[in-house]
């Protein structure tokens, strides 16, 4: 099905982000998936052709475009011919909001050019051993020591944790459930240390990692956003969160629907190609409805959010069908490419791999699930206050 929200601007920037796919980040995908971190060189590359925090201020060296659709060409360009583990929209969408919308003039003026130039790359510190989907678990502790506040605790499965120059921290400041506040801890302060390099199953060019504050003094003026207000800001951004999340895995189901039909219609068995079998020809009509079914909510979704109208239920709808079609997808395309697409050298293997974290991370299908029925009034939370 056409898709009817983009203007000529857009697709002029898709040209040029395709581009920049094409010719700076595939050609080092193999050497990245190797070395299980991208090089720094990239987002300095990113930085150059305007693409990394669009929607910054002019001021602090953005272009001041606050319109989604550039941020979902960049991912659906990225999936067809970049590397997942340049997760440039982690650092421009998912991180550097916080600085932008939370920081003090003073914060942004301090952080936000080296964001936008790629200089500093940024991370976001949520999880930890025994806290996940439920951040109230949250153990990592800052206390005001009146000139600084001191910093105690540890994260894990940080994306971007070994490259990341800048980390959003996410605290416990009072002994209430929701008692959190974000601070930004920088590369070099004495005591925050990281672990390895996470192996993982998939996503294997990007660096997922633990952290270790022990005794950090995190000056005053990192603080950022208000003091015991972290819980309340970390759900503000997660209607974009999970938006970002459900156009970057249906291009990822996209991306291996294209490789699986030009692979079916060449691979041939009993005399005629893979893709004349009514089998093949049946999944992948299958496949393409649910796609564009798909692809016709999001972009709903995307304007939505343009005009600040996307509510938290259709945004969680939007990850959790996206996430469970690629999951879907990924799986009907492997088995169509046989032998071959259990071997690492084609990529729906790796597609495969990497779909898997999608229904994890970002908020699992099961919150989702949550989030959707308690919009439906199904709470049982409220049903046993009222007893
Ligand atoms: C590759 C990777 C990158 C990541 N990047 C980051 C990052 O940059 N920053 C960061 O902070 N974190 C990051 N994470 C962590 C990720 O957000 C968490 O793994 C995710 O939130 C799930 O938490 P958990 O792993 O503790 O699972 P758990 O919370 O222990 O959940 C285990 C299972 O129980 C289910 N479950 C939990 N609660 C409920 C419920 N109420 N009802 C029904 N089922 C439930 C879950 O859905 C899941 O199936 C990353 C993780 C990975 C693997």
């Amino acid at each position: 099905m056409d898709r009817n929200i983009f203007e000529d601007e857009h697709e002029m920037f898709r040209d040029a982000a395709r581009s920049f796919y094409k010719n700076e980040v595939m050609p080092q995908g193999e050497r990245w998936r190797e070395q299980g971190i991208v090089d720094r060189e990239a987002y300095l590359q990113a930085g150059e052709q305007g693409m990394l925090l669009m929607w910054a201020d002019e001021q602090y060296g953005g272009a001041g475009v606050q319109d989604f659709r550039y941020e979902q060409i960049l991912i659906e360009e990225m999936a067809r011919y970049g590397e997942p583990g340049f997760f440039m929209t982690l650092h421009s969408r998912l991180v550097g909001p916080y600085i932008g919308e939370l920081g003090t003039d003073e914060q942004k003026q301090r952080w936000l050019p080296k964001c936008i130039s790629g200089e500093h790359i940024l991370a976001v510190a949520i999880t930890e051993a025994g806290a996940g989907s439920d951040v109230s678990g949250i153990r990592t502790k800052a206390e005001d020591k009146g000139d600084h506040y001191l910093l105690n605790g540890s994260k894990t499965f940080i994306s971007n944790g070994i490259l990341a120059d800048l980390v959003i921290v996410v605290a416990r400041t009072d002994t209430s459930r929701h008692g959190l506040s974000l601070f930004v801890v920088e590369r070099g302060m004495d005591g925050f240390e990281r672990g390895d390099n996470l192996k993982k199953m998939g996503l294997k060019s990007q660096d997922t990692a633990e952290m270790f504050f022990n005794d950090v003094k995190v000056p005053k003026e990192n603080l950022l956003g208000e003091w015991n207000r972290g819980f309340y800001q970390l759900m503000h951004f997660l209607a974009e969160e999970r938006l970002i999340g459900a156009c970057q895995y249906l291009a990822n189901a996209e991306a291996a629907f294209e490789v699986t039909l030009e692979y079916t219609q060449e691979r041939k068995a009993f005399g005629q190609a893979i893709a004349d079998f009514q089998n093949t020809r049946f999944k992948f009509a299958d496949m393409r409805t649910q796609m564009d079914m798909a692809q016709a909510f999001i972009d709903r979704c995307v304007m939505d959010h343009n005009d600040g109208e996307l509510s938290a239920e259709d945004a969680a709808k939007a990850k959790l069908f996206c996430s469970e079609l690629e999951g879907r997808v990924t799986d009907e395309c492997l088995q169509l490419h046989g032998g071959n697409g259990f071997m690492d050298e084609y990529p729906i293997s790796r597609m495969y791999a990497n779909a898997r974290i999608s229904r994890i991370y970002a908020g699992s299908s099961e919150i989702m699930r949550e989030i959707i029925a308690r919009s439906l009034g199904l709470d049982p939370r409220k049903k046993s206050k009222s007893v």
